[in-house]
């Protein structure tokens, strides 16, 4: 299997996974890079694979389905470009093969799904939309901190060796926020210096893994005394986890 980057708007990955014949294509927002990416390789489109309901996940859907014929499948509870097989926590999807669980991530956006592996090549893959991003979380625009901080409980529980395929290339922003937060993580600051060498080289910093955002996301890590205690000083919270995540959130939001 092949999996790539497709890049789109931005800042936006096109996640495309191949056997060398057949695809499957997560969060097509434009349609294009995708056509592009089917003649360049000879593939066949078999499915398309949707996380949540925002325009630039879900834009190029309906010209791609059109075009191909390639199943969609999509979260049970948003509304994306109808036919779609809707799946909720639990659901399996067999293509290319491969099985992929779905997990519910609600927090962006209220019905927000990731879609997990557990063998690609000999390693698990996770695809999570706007939920996880590296060095960060997905903005809460319909969900509770109550809810994102559980969905990202949920994929820090996945193995380590788990890579994730994040929907934005948001690493450098995300890392200069969570060195802020945590100046003192020696993982994180080497993490950050690999990371600014892949951009620089133009080159993608994600697939990331579960085992490396544990180690460097602070929002994985609202627990740790490090991160609490930096949200603590920063804004005065209450010490319960709930509305520490909230306030660390809060802080990104307005971080400059
Ligand atoms: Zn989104
Ligand atoms: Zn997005």
């Amino acid at each position: 299997m092949d999996l790539l980057a497709l890049p789109a708007f931005n800042d936006n990955y096109l996640w495309l996974l191949h056997d060398g014949t057949r695809a499957l294509v997560v969060d097509p927002g434009d349609a294009e890079p995708v056509f592009t990416a089917l003649t360049q390789h000879g593939l066949e489109l078999a499915a398309i694979l949707v996380t949540h309901h925002h325009a630039d996940h879900t834009g190029g859907v309906a010209a791609l389905r059109e075009a191909t014929g390639a199943v969609v499948y999509g979260p049970a509870h948003e509304r994306i470009p109808e036919p779609f097989i809707p799946l909720a926590d639990g659901a399996q999807v067999n293509v290319l093969g491969m099985a992929f669980r779905v997990i519910d991530v609600p927090g962006h956006t209220a019905g927000h799904i990731a879609y997990f592996a557990s063998d690609m090549n000999g390693a698990p893959l996770l695809f999570c939309g706007d939920t996880l991003f590296s060095g960060g979380c997905g903005r809460l625009f319909e969900g509770t901190p109550a809810q994102m901080l559980d969905s990202l409980d949920k994929l820090a529980a996945l193995p380590a060796n788990t890579r994730v395929c994040c929907a934005h290339e948001y690493t450098l922003s995300n890392l200069r926020f969570a060195s802020a937060v945590e100046p003192g993580n020696a993982a994180l600051a080497n993490y950050q210096r690999e990371c600014e060498a892949l951009r620089a080289a133009g080159t993608p910093t994600l697939p990331s893994s579960i085992g490396t955002e544990r180690a460097i996301n602070p929002f994985l890590r609202s627990r740790e005394a490090s991160v609490t205690q930096a949200v603590q000083a920063h804004a005065a919270t209450p010490t319960d986890e709930v509305a520490v995540f909230a306030a660390l959130r809060e802080w990104k939001n307005n971080f400059k």
